[in-house]
């Protein structure tokens, strides 16, 4: 089985984004403030959206299940208050969750959480719980900068945050480490703003303790983990000079990367570097590169290809990067599929 661990609602019907603006315009003339039930979506134009998309794509590429969150540029927390982000999470993350009721075999919901800048991270906790207790869900897409680019959250590393992860440790949930769109126009959301946060939240976790607290913590550091891999000798440097343990121990028992890495080269560095036990597989598809690579003639997002053709990895690596790895970091994932016989 192949296991995509990142992969967003991005082809929901616009009836969604339409809520989401009349939301928005509410925020400053509330004659407009919709209710979530106003939104109606039906679940044959939910079985369109995703059959003629992202299952179609997952059908011609290979893959089988995709964890699968709310738009992830769509979250926005930092528009509104709390109850702006609490209404739309619920909104977006049962959407999710009716698609894998729509497609059991081929998706699992991970959630998006309602933060707001500002608002203590224990406010999520409600939203989180529904989500894992009624919708099955496996994961949870953490956001270490509600603000959209301006870093107002302390670090991950600092006690803010430890609500949110105890409730994680007791559920038996990763998070997925993921910031949404830019409001500051010196980061471009998915070029620069993603990759920023990917190696900011490694580096907090490096200079931290956080995993003696919480050594059953874990974070998926999407994107190929940013630039991490790619200074990998600059980390350990640091880590040395700062009298940290080696990243395999200080580390490496509690973050893991995606292949969200959409060239060869960036495959064979990220396979080389990083243990082959922290990769987990997943494409972002559809996602924020959509077209196709005229060096190649395939899509930069199908990322398969990439870990196929990577030449260091043997067959039980690839399981591992495949299915492997993913049911030990999403245990809820291993047990809803063993619970099919799976
Ligand atoms: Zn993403």
């Amino acid at each position: 089985m192949i296991i995509d661990c990142h992969g967003h609602y991005t082809t929901a019907p616009k009836a969604l984004e339409e809520w989401r603006n009349r939301q928005i315009a509410a925020l400053t003339d509330p004659a407009q403030q919709p209710s979530a039930t106003d939104l109606r979506i039906s679940d044959d134009e939910l079985r369109e959206s995703i059959a003629t998309n992202q299952l179609k794509k997952m059908r011609e590429r290979g893959s089988d299940l995709t964890i699968f969150s709310p738009r992830a540029s769509f979250m926005a927390h930092h528009i509104g208050t709390f109850e702006t982000s609490a209404t739309w999470a619920g909104i977006c993350n049962e959407l999710c969750y009716r698609v894998s009721q729509l497609f059991p075999d081929n998706f699992i919901g991970a959630a998006m959480l309602p933060q707001s800048p500002g608002v203590d991270p224990s406010s999520c906790i409600p939203e989180l719980e529904r989500c894992v207790k009624e919708y099955g869900f496996v994961g949870i897409n953490l956001n270490p900068d509600p603000s959209g680019g301006h870093w107002t959250s302390p670090p991950l590393s600092d006690r803010y945050w430890y609500p949110i992860y105890e409730k994680m440790v007791e559920f038996g949930i990763p998070a997925m480490v993921h910031v949404s769109t830019s409001c500051n126009a010196c980061f471009h959301t998915t070029g620069a703003h993603y990759l920023n946060a990917d190696t900011t939240a490694f580096m907090q976790c490096l200079t931290s303790d956080l995993f003696k607290d919480f050594p059953e913590l874990k974070f998926v550091i999407p994107h190929g983990g940013g630039a991490v891999p790619y200074h990998w000798g600059r980390f350990r440097g640091l880590a040395q000079e700062l009298k940290k343990p080696l990243l395999e121990e200080h580390l490496l028992n509690n973050i893991f990367f995606d292949t969200c890495v959409y060239h060869q080269p960036g495959i064979d560095l990220l396979t080389k570097v990083i243990p082959v036990d922290n990769i987990l597989f997943a494409s972002e598809m559809i996602g924020a590169v959509r077209g196709v690579d005229p060096q190649t003639g395939f899509y930069f997002d199908d990322t398969l290809r990439y870990v196929e053709a990577s030449s260091t990895l043997s067959a039980e690596d690839r399981h591992k990067i495949y299915e492997g790895n993913a049911r030990r970091v999403y245990p809820r994932l291993d047990a809803t599929l063993k619970r099919k016989g799976q």
